[in-house]
């Protein structure tokens, strides 16, 4: 079948696609090495960001520990906020601007490795809030050089912040997400503990695991790299590359084994098998979106949790209404794949298959129904919001929902078909619902 990713050169298009590995340590107790990685990175004095929660708990304990036993001093900052905001990162970089740190380790999720990317950023290379931010919303504003080394331990099945060099925060003023996207934020070494996923709460695994599982599928349906315009020069050829047969070797196993033990993970706190398996498939969907670039689902997840009212999952602090970043994408993720199905039905068929579903006598036409049709399975098997109007929004926020998710281009573009306005609002109102009753 013929297929737009199948790799072709296009006239104006790139021909090249960039690999830059990451540095990861994997295995269960690894967070006991903590110290030494610290310590050979050159680390002395270390700034340890974690959050509240967090704080009071066993892994925080042991990277002490660990960097005690290393001989290295270090200073705790647990003020990171679940789902940061412009606000919460200003301080993380005050803090770390005045401790004269000369390196940084994060125990966390998410946010708390974005905020120590962040504060690592701003303490290396002050500048106005908004100079790094991702434009049209910031400056966008390359950063001028290497930042302090940092070692992220992730605690979550989890996001890959431990692999991207993405940060991602709440600006308050346009009540929306946006990021910081560099190269230089990515962590200089991921440790991966595995352990560490036995403790965590059903809703921080389903939450987790799903943002996982969406990583994978839209960077394996992503607009190829030869779709994108060719950069000027080598320097210029974007972070979020698009689909490429690097990428690609991660997202299918990463999508094999969200479809295998996701479920599982979330329904049987007993099983840790399948929460470890699930932390090797964020692990290795954190490659590929690093590398590939994410596309709908995560450009319409910004103003599905920036414009929160009310909603308050269960497990999560409930000092203020959230919507935790793994339900904002994964209310969407239906409506998109049915949407983009149509531009590389094989694609998506793959991707299907590789999750689980059965897809024998499926059309081409039907590509984006079936991927659509096993996530809203996997989805009520987990207990998920049911659509956008699950985690708090109805028809008539369709219109901000839009406004906020239009100006997100480095996702945006980045799917395998063009999305204007109008085509925003359609995806909002196919998102709203998916199942009856629940
Ligand atoms: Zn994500």
């Amino acid at each position: 079948m013929a297929c737009c990713h199948h790799f072709a050169l296009h006239e104006g298009g790139d021909a090249a696609f960039a690999v830059d590995p990451n540095a990861i340590v994997f295995g269960p107790g690894v967070l006991g090495e903590l110290g030494d990685h610290a310590r050979i990175l050159g680390m002395r004095r270390v700034a340890l960001f974690t959050d509240p929660r967090l704080a009071r708990l066993e892994p925080v304990a042991r990277a002490r520990a660990s960097l005690a036993e290393a001989g290295l001093d270090a200073a705790l900052y647990a003020e990171c906020r679940v789902e940061p905001t412009d606000e919460s990162f200003r301080a993380a970089a005050a803090f770390a601007r005045e401790g004269g740190f000369d390196g940084y380790v994060s125990v966390g999720g998410g946010s708390v490795m974005d905020t120590a990317k962040a504060a690592n950023l701003y303490a290396s290379h002050p500048a106005e809030p908004l100079a790094y931010v991702n434009a049209p919303i910031g400056e966008g504003r390359a950063v001028p050089g290497p930042l302090a080394p940092h070692v992220a331990c992730p605690t979550t099945c989890g996001t890959g912040s431990e692999c991207t060099g993405i940060a991602v925060f709440d600006l308050l003023a346009m009540k929306a997400k946006t990021g910081i996207a560099s190269p230089r934020l990515r962590p200089t070494l991921a440790l991966i503990d595995p352990l560490v996923t036995h403790s965590l709460p059903a809703s921080v695994v389903a939450a987790s695991g799903f943002d996982v599982l969406s990583h994978a599928l839209e960077s394996y349906t992503a607009r190829p790299f030869t779709a994108r315009p060719a950069p000027a020069r080598a320097s210029a050829r974007p972070m979020s590359q698009g689909a490429n047969p690097w990428s690609d070797i991660g997202c299918r196993e990463a999508l094999r084994l969200a479809g295998r033990y996701l479920v599982r993970a979330v329904t049987d706190e007993s099983d840790l098998e399948a929460r470890e398996r699930l932390i090797w498939a964020a692990t290795l969907a954190g490659i590929a979106f690093g590398n590939a670039g994410c596309h709908l689902p995560h450009g319409m997840s910004y103003s599905v949790s920036g414009l929160v009212r009310d909603f308050r999952p269960a497990g999560y602090p409930d000092t203020a209404p959230i919507v935790p970043h793994g339900y904002s994408v994964i209310v969407n993720a239906p409506a998109a794949f049915r949407f983009t199905g149509p531009a590389c039905p094989a694609r998506h068929l793959e991707a299907a298959r590789a999750l689980g579903a059965e897809v024998r006598d499926a059309a081409p036409e039907d590509a984006g129904a079936v991927v659509a049709d096993h996530l809203i399975a996997m989805m009520k098997a987990a207990g998920m919001p049911n659509g956008v109007g699950g985690v708090g929004y109805g028809p008539a926020d369709i219109g901000a929902l839009t406004e906020g998710a239009f100006p997100q281009r480095r996702l945006l573009d980045n799917a395998p078909r063009a999305v204007g306005r109008d085509d925003l609002a359609g995806l909002y109102a196919d998102a709203m619902r998916y199942w009856e009753g629940g």
